[in-house]
């Protein structure tokens, strides 16, 4: 069983220290007969560390707990999911471009970006989208206490009640970086952690038709698209790539017969 109080940090500075002893008892060639268990175990130590951080921070990975990457796969639905906002003026126009094509979808907002923009926070909720916690401070999780922690995710759902009116019921570790704890935290608050299954990389603006063209390659029935209305604590951060992709996105894929929905809406489809 694994210890759930156990931090995913913690466990990689005591395999560091380990895999250096290991290492060490072999180039000093000490114990190394019958079979150097120094070189062995400490590159035995070298693969659990990279096993047990990739499964940290691969957004498909279920090794640390249950996780949503993508909905059911018998209908052809979609979410488009932003992260980072509220960040005007791109929020607001990825809204303008979602309501000319009757598109919903879900929002993962940063607290300190809510407290900066609550009025488009609540505008989000208003045209129909849903929103999902993102952190206050949009930070790696895996380095935070647990009350750190606990303030990130806090902060940010208070912010989100304040501004919206609705309670969020979803959540996303930024990055999506996420170890038990971080998902122990989640699951208290009755938060569903949304990680995503299409990664068009918007966020290193490759130009708004490669990001289009990177979606349409991915895409497949109960995908959750990750893209970026913001950039972290960045007020005003570039996304306009990531406007004119969603508009790209939304007629490409519709043309191929996929609906867009929110996260809850996909994940009800299942039943
Ligand atoms: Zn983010």
């Amino acid at each position: 069983m694994l210890d759930y109080k156990l931090r995913l940090v913690s466990i990689l500075i005591v395999l560091t220290v380990l895999v250096i002893g290991c290492l060490v008892l072999d180039y000093f060639h000490l114990r190394r007969r019958p079979w150097r268990p120094g070189l062995y175990l400490g590159i035995l130590g070298i693969a659990g560390a990279v096993f047990l951080t990739s499964n940290a921070v691969l957004p498909t990975s279920l090794f640390y707990g249950a996780v949503v990457y993508q909905g059911p796969s018998v209908e052809k639905l979609v979410a488009l999911t932003y992260d980072d906002g509220p960040n005007p003026p791109y929020t607001l126009q990825i809204l303008d471009i979602l309501d000319k094509y009757s598109v919903k979808a879900t929002f993962f907002l940063v607290g300190e970006n809510v407290r900066t923009y609550p009025e488009v926070a609540r505008t989000i909720v208003q045209r129909g989208h849903q929103v999902g916690n993102h952190t206050f401070h949009h930070e790696d999780l895996l380095k935070l206490n647990r009350t750190q922690m606990d303030k990130e995710i806090d902060a940010t759902t208070e912010l989100i009640e304040a501004a919206t009116g609705v309670s969020p019921k979803v959540f996303r570790p930024p990055h999506g970086f996420r170890d038990p704890v971080v998902l122990e935290q989640a699951k208290e608050r009755n938060l569903r952690v949304v990680q995503w299954s299409v990664m068009p990389r918007d966020w290193k603006k490759p130009g708004a038709e490669v990001i289009a063209e990177r979606v349409v390659r991915q895409v497949h029935n109960g995908a959750i698209i990750l893209m970026h209305d913001g950039d972290g604590l960045n007020h005003g951060g570039d996304r306009s790539q990531s406007v004119t992709a969603t508009e790209l996105v939304i007629q490409r894929l519709q043309q191929q017969g996929y609906r867009f929905v929110t996260i809850d809406e996909l994940l009800a489809s299942n039943r």
